[in-house]
C-alpha cells in the first residue's frame, strides 16, 4: 500500500481501519468524504454526520460508516482515536498547548464516555507529529498554564522551559483510562525536521498538515 504523504501508526492499520498523519503535502492529498473543523484552540468536542467544514470546534468524532473526520496541524499535537465499541467510531484532536492546557484529549474520552457509552478501555488512541521538546520552548504563562510539573525541562534562556506536549496528552489519555499500551505515537518533531513536516514556528505560519481517520465500514 503506497502512503504517499501520510504516516502509519500499525496499531490501526492492524484493525483496518484507514487514517494518516500527515507529512508536507498531506493538505493538498485530502482524502474522500473528509470532515474538518474550524480549529479555535478550544476544547469544544463535536460531531460530524456529512463531509465538509463544521462549526468552530477543535475535537471532531464520527460513527456514520465511512465518514472521515480529520485536523490540520503545524506543531500542534494531533491525536486519533478509534474504538470498536459499542459502535466504530472515530476522534481527530488538535491540542495545542492551550487545548493540552485544559486538558481536552482527555475531555474527550470522558465526553465520549457520558455522550456515546464507550468505555475508555475501548479506545486505541495515536499521537501524531508536533513539535517536540527539543525545540519547544516556552516561557512563564505557558509554564503556569500546565500544572503537570513531569512535562517541562529546564530551557536555555531565563524563565523559559522545554515543553514535551506529546508526553502531556499521552498522560492525559492514561489518566481518562486508556491502557498505556493501547496508546502510540507516530512521527517526530514538526521543528527540526523540515524535511518531512511544516512548522508554524519555524516557517511563520506558511504550511500545515493533515490528519485523519474513517469510521469503518462494517463492524
Ligand atoms: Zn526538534
Amino acid at each position: 500500500m503506497s502512503s504517499g504523504p501520510f504516516l502509519r501508526a500499525p496499531i490501526l492499520s492492524e484493525l483496518g481501519i484507514d487514517h494518516g498523519f500527515g507529512t508536507r503535502g498531506s493538505f493538498e492529498a485530502a482524502p474522500a468524504r473528509l470532515a474538518r473543523a474550524q480549529q479555535v484552540h478550544g476544547v469544544r468536542i463535536l460531531e460530524v454526520q456529512a463531509e465538509g467544514q463544521s462549526d468552530e470546534a477543535d475535537a471532531l468524532f464520527a460513527i456514520s460508516p465511512g465518514l472521515a473526520v480529520g485536523v490540520v496541524t503545524a506543531d500542534c499535537v494531533p491525536v486519533l482515536l478509534a474504538a470498536r465499541r459499542p459502535r466504530p467510531i472515530v476522534v481527530a484532536v488538535h491540542a495545542g498547548w492551550r487545548g493540552s492546557a485544559r486538558e481536552i484529549a482527555k475531555s474527550v474520552v470522558e465526553h465520549l464516555q457520558e455522550a456515546q457509552g464507550v468505555w475508555p478501555g475501548e479506545w486505541l488512541a495515536v499521537i501524531g507529529p508536533h513539535i517536540g521538546p527539543c525545540c519547544y520552548e516556552v516561557d512563564a504563562p505557558v509554564r503556569r498554564a500546565i500544572r503537570d510539573e513531569a512535562v517541562f525541562a529546564r530551557g536555555e534562556r531565563r524563565d523559559h522551559w522545554m515543553l514535551d506536549l506529546g508526553a502531556l496528552n499521552q498522560a492525559q489519555l492514561v489518566r481518562a483510562g486508556i491502557p498505556e499500551e493501547q496508546i502510540a505515537r507516530v512521527g517526530g518533531c514538526t521543528f527540526c525536521q523540515p524535511e518531512n513536516f511544516a512548522s508554524y514556528r519555524r516557517d511563520r505560519g506558511s504550511g500545515r498538515m493533515l490528519h485523519y481517520l474513517r469510521v469503518p465500514n462494517s463492524a
